[in-house]
């Protein structure tokens, strides 16, 4: 059996479509649509064309994108005024923080600076606790990203053995959150299990494996259990360019479906973060 495989750019394409839908409808309605403020530190090549391919996506979607480009040495207390200032502008909708902030800067303070209603990432602590008790709609964007790949498979997660390799807070913490929601049964897999020598015998068992780590070829793709759904998050470079965390080649073989990598998890992860700005859109209404 070959995997089907779960192409991130057509998902990607049929979300956005339905949340231009969803803009157009609310500008008819309220003669207005969603702002969002993206706080960039420094001037750093990457960070510049992530935040380009965000913009790019939610001018499609119909979305106003600004950039608050602040110098690399801007301080603590300068950043959060400025978060404060934007809590109170009624024009801005949605903060978010791009990431990698300079060391000098307690990322954990200024986003818990944002106002929960404006923060589209999910990280104000008092988000990640509504998040524990199913409370908010504003889902941090990569667990969003992969619940929404599981979903289009159509495939039940109730009752299904989902196991997670990777227990970050941004990924695997609050995945295990969305997966208990749909009442799968959820193991969390780390370095600790790992060195423990039981990795294997988790990942063999997985009906949804989901892999968040950051090492290429981790997971070999012969521990894949038969008709499992894989979803790779990991983000590797190697000498044949951007790969992920499974074997994918000898995995496909073994899954029903798969998500690639690039292609996978990615791109449907920047549209969550817009359909998160319409979400602190309407709850500003
Ligand atoms: P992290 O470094 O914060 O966490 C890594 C996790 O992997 C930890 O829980 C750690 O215990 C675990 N781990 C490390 N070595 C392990 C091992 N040998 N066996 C089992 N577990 C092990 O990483 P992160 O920020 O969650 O990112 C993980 C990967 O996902 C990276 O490759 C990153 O680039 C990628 N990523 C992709 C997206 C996307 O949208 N596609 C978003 C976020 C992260």
């Amino acid at each position: 059996m070959s995997a089907q495989v779960l192409d991130g750019k057509i998902l990607a394409a049929k979300i956005k479509d339905s949340l231009r839908s969803e803009v157009e409808k609310l500008k008819k309605e309220f003669n207005k649509v969603p702002t969002m403020v993206n706080i960039v530190i420094g001037d750093d090549h990457g960070t510049c064309a992530y935040a380009k391919s965000q913009e790019k996506v939610a001018e499609y979607i119909g979305i106003n994108y600004e950039l608050k480009t602040v110098t690399e040495d801007v301080g603590q207390e300068q950043l959060e005024a400025l978060v404060r200032d934007l809590n109170s502008d009624a024009d801005v909708n949605g903060i978010l923080i791009h990431k990698p902030v300079p060391e000098h800067i307690d990322y954990g303070s200024v986003a818990n600076h944002i106002d929960i209603i404006k923060d589209l990432e999910g990280i104000n602590i008092a988000n990640i606790g509504k998040m524990v008790l199913g409370e908010t709609k504003i889902v941090p964007c990569t667990p969003a990203s992969i619940m929404e790949h599981i979903k289009s498979t159509g495939v039940n997660m109730r009752g299904k053995e989902a196991v997670i390799v990777g227990s970050s807070s941004i990924v695997g913490k609050p995945l295990c959150l969305l997966l208990l929601r749909e009442f799968a049964t959820v193991t969390v897999c780390h370095i600790g299990t790992s060195e423990a020598g039981k990795l294997e015998e988790h990942v063999k068992n997985a009906d949804i494996l989901i892999v968040a780590v950051g090492i290429a070829s981790l997971i070999k793709g012969d521990l894949i259990k038969e008709g499992a759904i894989v979803i790779d998050v990991g983000i590797n470079r190697s000498d044949n360019g951007i790969v992920g965390d499974v074997e994918y080649a000898v995995a496909k073989e073994k899954a029903s479906y798969i998500t690639p990598v690039p292609g996978g998890v990615g791109p449907v992860t920047v549209v969550m973060l817009m359909k998160n700005a319409i979400e602190a859109f309407k709850a500003q209404l």
